[in-house]
């Protein structure tokens, strides 16, 4: 078991890299003698190892490294059909990738959960470090204590506590999240957005979920619900969509994936985004105008977002097929066009590919981020 110390320096080390024991000890505001025999204990239970030396005034310093065999940890995706199951490394890297039937009854997914856990078990790659946790991703809301989830439509779950059941399976510690809360601790862990203290990310999928990591936490507000962007209101009045909620004019209804391919439909076009895609850049004039309005709201969205929550950064995760295209000009556009941006106060755009298999890689992240971190970052 690694204390509070052994947390601390794990996490700077996961989140920027390679660091002398100097270097730590001003970071973290800790004595040289302490972080010595920290690091000490670090390196003696696998976990670290000493990398190549760097030179520059004084005695050449010794950079620590997080050893990518430090543990393995397994992540379920049951964000979609089917269900997806992964092996990572310590340092995020996938090792085996796999899909499996995603059952709504709780008992039948936990036996093919238990049979795909076993069945990697079983053909364990060479170098890869025990196995350390189990994280599981939900589209809804999950408990505070990531055991419980409390509500998934699309699972038709309440109040489920498959977290607590699979740890009992497993003798495994297991945590669950959301899909959203998931990819951002995967960014911030293994992604470009480490050493960045503030930052949302939001995705564009069947809905469009978002996540935000403040002063370095996840942030996930008085009932858990913090990012669920899918149901705030875009369109009012006239023309607005009735929404899966109930509501109308839900950013959803606008720059979702179905509603993108809804709307062509309508207008008599493919309702498949390549296609879509491809009429928009030979100048149809009906895909641009609805690729337009989905890249319009969804940046009048994050611009709201801006302005409300001031992020250093927001990632946006789309279909590959969306990155370069009228849908993404149009997003840039309106948050250039609305936001009062300050000089020096810019909030990065950043836009990325989302792959069906990153809710999976997310979900091994939080078993990840437990194990390095500790409970003193939920
Ligand atoms: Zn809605």
């Amino acid at each position: 078991m690694f204390s509070t110390g052994h947390h601390r320096i794990l996490s700077v080390l996961s989140r920027s890299g390679p660091r002398s024991r100097t270097d730590l000890a001003r970071v973290l505001n800790l004595s040289k003698a302490s972080v010595t025999a920290l690091v000490r204990e670090l390196i003696e239970q696998g976990i670290l190892d000493e990398r190549e030396r760097v030179f520059g005034f004084g005695r050449p310093a010794i950079m620590l490294g997080l050893r990518q065999d430090a543990a393995s940890f397994i992540g379920i995706s049951l964000q979609s059909d089917p269900a997806q199951i992964v092996l990572t490394d310590a340092l995020g890297q996938v090792h085996l990738r796999k899909s499996i039937p995603r059952l709504t009854d709780v008992d039948a997914c936990l036996g093919v959960m238990i049979d795909a856990i076993e069945e990697i078990q079983s053909a364990y790659p060479m170098g890869i470090g025990v196995l350390a946790g189990i994280g599981i991703v939900i589209a809804g809301i999950v408990s505070r204590d990531r055991k419980v989830c409390l509500t998934s439509t699309s699972l038709g779950w309440k109040d489920v506590d498959i977290g607590q059941r699979l740890a009992a399976l497993t003798g495994l510690p297991v945590f669950v999240e959301n899909d959203a809360n998931a990819l951002i601790i995967s960014e911030q862990l293994f992604g470009q957005s480490g050493g960045v203290s503030d930052f949302s990310l939001v995705f564009v999928g069947e809905g469009i979920g978002g996540a935000h990591i403040v002063d370095r936490r996840l942030h996930r507000g008085h009932h858990g619900g913090a990012g669920e962007m899918s149901h705030s209101p875009i369109t009012l009045g006239e023309g607005a969509s009735l929404c899966r909620c109930g509501n109308r004019g839900c950013l959803e209804t606008v720059a979702a994936l179905p509603a993108i391919l809804g709307a062509a439909r309508r207008a008599g076009l493919p309702g498949e985004m390549g296609k879509l895609l491809e009429l928009a850049a030979e100048g149809q004039a009906d895909a641009i105008a609805i690729l337009r309005q989905a890249g319009t709201a969804l940046g009048a969205a994050l611009t709201q977002l801006i302005q409300f929550a001031d992020p250093a950064r927001i990632v946006v995760r789309l279909d590959p097929l969306l990155l370069q295209s009228t849908f993404s000009e149009a997003l840039k556009q309106t948050v250039d066009t609305h936001l009062q941006r300050r000089k020096g106060y810019e909030t990065e755009l950043v836009l990325g590919a989302l792959h069906s298999g990153d809710f999976a890689t997310g979900a091994a992240s939080l078993a990840a981020q437990e194990f390095l971190f500790g409970a003193s970052f939920l």
